[in-house]
């Protein structure tokens, strides 16, 4: 493959509820290097497109490839051991858990525990917060200093493919500016990132590439740059007009 070629391609995949349907022909593509961003309003599938990428969900119809591989009805675990790692909405740390304790769950997975130090300095490297922290229960962190740690646990499996459920939800401004700093940095030091947002001017801002979706299917896609001078996004999305 070469370095610039697709990492997870993700074709026409529809997706339902019971009888709701979610997503009605999602396509798009992240390639090796990229930030590609997922934008649309609430209840557009942007939750759900990550869904059935990491295997929670299976799509009805369509196929998920990641790395060339089909990967459409691949089970959650060895989604993860192939490389593929979210830092779900809401965060879901273990509360009662210390930051330390959490990083080393999103480490159980891998084999080589050995590397677990390495993997944990390297957290603490791009969160300095973290370490300060590091004994601290989760739960009685700030919402920013959670994001950040559920963000270190998901690197912590060495994600070939990081995604990012709404970084930014809840966070003061100053909180949201330094995430999307890091993840600017874990995508320089070589992991593609696929970041679901709300904040579209945020996160077209950081991004190579975006997709817009509305209710359940892509409205608009394109270089962030083109995206962010879009009428129909600024009317949308950005609030103008
Ligand atoms: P949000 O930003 O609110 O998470 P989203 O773009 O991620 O929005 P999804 O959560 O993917 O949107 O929801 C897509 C559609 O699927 C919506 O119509 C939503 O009501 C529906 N939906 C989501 N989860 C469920 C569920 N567990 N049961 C039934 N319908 C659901």
């Amino acid at each position: 493959m070469s370095a610039a070629g697709p990492i997870l391609e993700v074709e026409a995949i529809q997706a339902f509820y019971g009888t709701i349907q979610a997503l009605k022909g999602v396509t798009l593509q992240v390639n090796q290097g990229e930030i590609v961003t997922l934008i649309g309003a609430n209840g557009a599938g942007k939750s759900t497109t990550l869904r059935t990428i990491n295997g929670l969900m299976h799509p009805k119809a369509g196929k998920i490839r990641f790395e060339g591989q089909d990967i459409t009805t691949t089970p959650p675990h060895q989604i993860v051991a192939m490389g593929i790692s979210q830092s779900p909405e809401g965060r879901k740390l273990f509360p009662r858990m210390s930051v330390t304790e959490n990083l080393e769950m999103g480490a159980f997975q891998r084999k080589d525990k050995e590397n677990f130090k390495d993997d944990t300095e390297r957290v603490f490297e791009y969160f300095p917060r973290l370490y300060e922290r590091r004994t601290q229960k989760a739960g009685t962190m700030s919402g920013g200093e959670q994001q950040m740690c559920a963000i270190g646990r998901a690197l912590m499996a060495r994600p070939k493919l990081l995604m990012l459920d709404e970084p930014s939800m809840g966070l003061a401004p100053v909180f949201i500016e330094k995430i999307f700093e890091i993840v600017v940095q874990i995508n320089k030091d070589g992991t593609p990132v696929l970041l679901v947002e709300q904040n579209a001017l945020m996160a077209l801002d950081v991004a190579n590439r975006g997709y817009v979706l509305e209710t359940g299917r892509v409205a608009l896609e394109g270089p962030a740059a083109e995206l962010k001078v879009n009428d129909r996004v600024r009317k949308t999305y950005l609030g103008e007009g």
